[in-house]
Parts: C-alpha cells; sequence; structure tokens
C-alpha cells in the first residue's frame, strides 16, 4: 500500500490514509455508493475530523448481493477448495506485509495503540493463514446404512453470506468471519462500522491485489439502520454474522427469522477473572488488569469483574492498584502508550455517566490511572478505573460499560465465586487461576460460558480456537473448525444401486 510513513510521535495528521475512503467495493470496482452521500469518521484521539466513508444504503446492499451471487456463479464459484485455500494464503501475506500500516490506520480510526492494532493486524493474518491451511480439509463422511445403498454428507456453502462488524476490532472480527466464509466458499456482502472502518477498507484492496476474484468480497460501509438493516433483512443472504451489542443482535436476529436464515450473534460480556487464594498472583497480574484496559477496556471478551478469594483480596488489589497508577493514556500514535482515548464523545459520556453513578453510591476507587493535562482537548479520553469491594449486584458489576473500568468483588470459597461468575445476564469468557487442578476441571465445567481460560486469558488470542457466547453474550460459534462448520450448510446424499 501506498502513502505510508513512520508515525511514533505523530498525531493523526501525519499520516496519509492513501487511498479513495468514500468508496463502495462491489463486483470488484470500487464507486461512489447511489447517492453519493459520505459520513464522517472521526480520530477520536484528537476529537479531529479524519475522513469522509460511502453512506451506504439499500441500493447499494442489493448491487452488492447481486455481485456476490454472480461471483458464487462464475469464477469464484469455479475455484476448487485448494485454489480458494491459495488466495487467502496470498492475502494473509500481504496483511503481514502491511502489518505496521494497518496499525496505523487502526491507531487514527480506533484510537488503538500501535502495538494493539499491531497485534490485530498479525492476528488477521494468522486467520488467514489458518483458514488458507483449512479449506480444504472440511470434509463429509460416508455413512453405514442399508445394504443396497451408499449414503454420505457433503459439506457446502450457504451462498451468499452477510457480516456485519463493529468498530472495536474489525481486523479481527472480519478475519474470523470473512476468512473462514470465504474458506467455505461463500461470497460475502461486508457491513464495516460507521465509527470505524479504515482498515476493513484497506484489506478490501489487499484482497484484489493477492487476486481474489471480483463478487467473492463486496464491501458497502454506512449506518447500520441504512445499510446494516437493509443487508440483515435482504431475503437473498444465506447466511449473517453479526459481532455487536445485544440490542442490535436482536434485531438482526428478527430479521434474519423473516426470511428464515441461519445468524451467529457475537455479542457483549461482563467476564470475570477469578482468582483463588492458591494462584501464582504474579503470573495472573499482567493478565487481569490488561484484559481491563486492552483497547480501553472497549473489548466483547474484557475482564471487566475481577473476582478475588478473601485471603489473597488486599494483596491482589494492591498490586493491581499499583500497575494502574503507571498506566500511561495517551494518543494512540504516540510511543509507549497503554491506554488511547475511547471511540467517541458519546461512548465517553456513556462510561462517565456509569463512573459518576457509582461513586453517587458510594462506590469505592481503588486506584484511577492520571490523565496528563497535555492530552488533548478533543479527543475523547477516560482514566481507567478500579473499583474495590464492589457488590456483585451493583450495576457497575451487571452492565456492560465498555471502558477502562473494572471491578473487584470479593468471595469465599468455590461455590461463592461460581454465583457471584455466573450471576450476570451474560456468558462470553471466564478466567480461572489456582493451582488447584482437581478445582480447574470442576470451575471449567460449572462456569456457564462460552470459554474458559485457566492460568491465562484469552490464550494468545487462538485464532484455533471456537469463539462464542451463551445468554445474552450470543450463539453460534466462530474461530476454528466451528466457523468452518457455521460457514457450510450439510447436505445428505443417499444413493441406492442395489
Ligand atoms: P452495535 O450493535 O451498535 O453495532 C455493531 C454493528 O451493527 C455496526 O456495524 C452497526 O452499524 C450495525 N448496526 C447498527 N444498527 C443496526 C441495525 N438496525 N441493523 C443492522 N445492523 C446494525 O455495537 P457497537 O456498540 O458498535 O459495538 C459494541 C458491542 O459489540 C459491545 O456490546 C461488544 O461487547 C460487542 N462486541 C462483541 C464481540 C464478540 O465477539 N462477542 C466482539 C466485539 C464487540
Amino acid at each position: 500500500m501506498e502513502g505510508a510513513r513512520s508515525a511514533e510521535g505523530a498525531t493523526g495528521r501525519d499520516i496519509e490514509i492513501g487511498f479513495p475512503t468514500d468508496q463502495v467495493l462491489i463486483g470488484g470496482a470500487w464507486s461512489a455508493p447511489d447517492g453519493g452521500a459520505t459520513l464522517d469518521l472521526e480520530n477520536p484521539s484528537e476529537g479531529s475530523r479524519l475522513a469522509p466513508i460511502a453512506r451506504g444504503g439499500a441500493a447499494d446492499i442489493s448491487r452488492a448481493v447481486n455481485a456476490a451471487e454472480h461471483a458464487l456463479a462464475g469464477a469464484w464459484g469455479a475455484l476448487d477448495a485448494t485454489e480458494r485455500g491459495r488466495l487467502l494464503a496470498a492475502l494473509g501475506q500481504k496483511v503481514l506485509e502491511n502489518a505496521d500500516r494497518l496499525a496505523e490506520l487502526e491507531a487514527l480510526d480506533v484510537g488503538k495503540p500501535l502495538v494493539q492494532g499491531r497485534a490485530d493486524a498479525i492476528a488477521l493474518a494468522r486467520y488467514l493463514e489458518f483458514y488458507a491451511g483449512a479449506a480444504d480439509k472440511v470434509h463429509g463422511e460416508t455413512l453405514p446404512f442399508r445394504s443396497g445403498y451408499t449414503a454420505l454428507t457433503l459439506r457446502e456453502p450457504h451462498g451468499v453470506t452477510g457480516h456485519i462488524v463493529p468498530w472495536n476490532y474489525p481486523m479481527q472480527i472480519v478475519g474470523r468471519s470473512v476468512g473462514a466464509a470465504l474458506a467455505m466458499g461463500n461470497a460475502c456482502v461486508l457491513k464495516p462500522a460507521e465509527e470505524a472502518c479504515l482498515t476493513v477498507l484497506a484489506f478490501a484492496r489487499l484482497a484484489a491485489e493477492a487476486g481474489l476474484p471480483p463478487g467473492a468480497l463486496n464491501v458497502v460501509p454506512g449506518l447500520g439502520e441504512e445499510a446494516g438493516a437493509a443487508l440483515a433483512g435482504h431475503p437473498r443472504v444465506n447466511h449473517l454474522s453479526f459481532t455487536g451489542s445485544v440490542a442490535t443482535g436482536a434485531l438482526v436476529q428478527a430479521a434474519a427469522a423473516a426470511n428464515a436464515v441461519p445468524v451467529t450473534l457475537e455479542l457483549g460480556g461482563k467476564s470475570p477473572q477469578i482468582v483463588f487464594a492458591d494462584a501464582d498472583v504474579e503470573a495472573a497480574l499482567p493478565f487481569l488488569v490488561n484484559a481491563g484496559i486492552q483497547n480501553a477496556g472497549q473489548t466483547c471478551s474484557a475482564a471487566s469483574r475481577i473476582l478475588i478469594e478473601r485471603p489473597v483480596y488486599a494483596a491482589v488489589r494492591d498490586a493491581m492498584a499499583a500497575r494502574y497508577r503507571a498506566l500511561r493514556v495517551g494518543r494512540a500514535l504516540d510511543a509507549g502508550v497503554d491506554v488511547g482515548p475511547v471511540i467517541s464523545r458519546r461512548q465517553r459520556d456513556q462510561i462517565e455517566t456509569h463512573l459518576a453513578s457509582a461513586r453517587d453510591r458510594g462506590v469505592r476507587i481503588a486506584a484511577a490511572a492520571p490523565l496528563d493535562a497535555g492530552l488533548p482537548r478533543g479527543g475523547h479520553y477516560v482514566a481507567p478505573t478500579l473499583f474495590d469491594e464492589v457488590d456483585a449486584d451493583d450495576a457497575l458489576a451487571q452492565q456492560e460499560i465498555f471502558g477502562p473500568v473494572q471491578v473487584l468483588i470479593p468471595f469465599d470459597g468455590e461455590a461463592d465465586a461460581l454465583r457471584i461468575a455466573n450471576g450476570t445476564a451474560y456468558g462470553l469468557v471466564a478466567g480461572v487461576w489456582t493451582r488447584d487442578g482437581a478445582r480447574q476441571l470442576r470451575m471449567a465445567r460449572a462456569l456457564k460460558c462460552g470459554q474458559v481460560f485457566v492460568n491465562n486469558y484469552g490464550a494468545a488470542g487462538g485464532v484455533e480456537l471456537p469463539f462464542g457466547g451463551v445468554k445474552h453474550s450470543g450463539h453460534g460459534r466462530e474461530k476454528g473448525f466451528e466457523a468452518l462448520y457455521g460457514f457450510s450448510v450439510l447436505k445428505t446424499v443417499a444413493i441406492r444401486h442395489g
């Protein structure tokens, strides 16, 4: 990609984006959206206008679905699984080569510190590598059946898949959903988030450079209630993958239901990390804090609740508090920043409302990171805040705040830990820190969530590991081979041959 420049210490205005951002990609061609309207992206580190994006709508979505169907009937549909895998591998290589550039775009657009954006770009490349290798390894079976018959199953693509993604991890979420859908031979229509989508647009350009046939991947930016709703409700979309809030997920599921279309929902969370008294606290500490403040807490699997067994409560709290006080909050492109801004003024106001109401209720603060007076006035900065001895039923411990806010909750023994951990509407991730092997297994089985991490949190991204939620965190699984099963349909064939 053109336009890369060193970003260290720079402000957003010093970086060139290097491609037109106000277009939709349909059938392999970039063009203005129907009607030509645009929306503005903002640089959250400065509060300044960053770039225009297309305000796609229903007409663009219809054209994109047509283009996807055309690709399935043409060059894309004609490729075999090995050839699809090769294209994904080539795309993964391009992403790796452009990782620094993608990290800069993510920093400008999402406000994500460079080191975190770079990790997302590497994760995107890993998804593409994984699904490149897996594309020709998903197979049906022959089934024992009556004599005189041969019965078998075939795995086939759904056809046109719709992908609606949020702003917080555009690269990772596109990698896990679009990567898997393409591997199985679907043609994708992708609606990125209106708050941040530069890396999605850059990725689509890299896909064309890698040789992806026209129409295999179509991208229509726009507002959720316009382009998003049109995609969710389109009668010729055969599968929907949605990542975002619970409320929007319900709308998407309702739209899918009207067309009897399967839908994967990756929604929010209020995930706990549980620290037992026998845990290796030194090993746990970086995970306890990082999982709360990474991407300024705007992570579906953020560990927003830290449950600590009472004998070690004070020691863990004090060690976490010390780390909080040392956090550096700053512009995403500055060197050495731990926490960037949150995505928007609206998001910041919502978080500040939670913080103010907790203070009014008298919830004690264990520590807050300092905010430098020299930060840009227009930027959306929130001081990372750690709350002490929070009641498990308090709003801070029940609602997804989606900001750099963690609550500490003391507990007494395994049963109490489970009651608190399972006591929210969500069920995405849980972390368990204990040296007791039997307890590790008991906890892993009893926690009501999609994934449990024992003596780690997040398994370093683990693209190979299925991911998804239960309860209000959603349903269906992405990542790993499970995503390939989700992005395909099983067909049964029974042949009577005598
Ligand atoms: P959101 O639901 O507002 O937006 C997500 C996407 O949906 C955006 O692309 C948006 O344009 C689109 N959208 C909005 N209204 C729509 C409609 N009526 N029809 C169709 N599409 C519509 O979510 P958000 O606030 O941007 O993202 C934050 C939420 O996402 C949090 O709850 C977070 O936990 C969740 N999330 C979950 C995961 C996961 O893997 N489980 C990952 C990242 C984020």
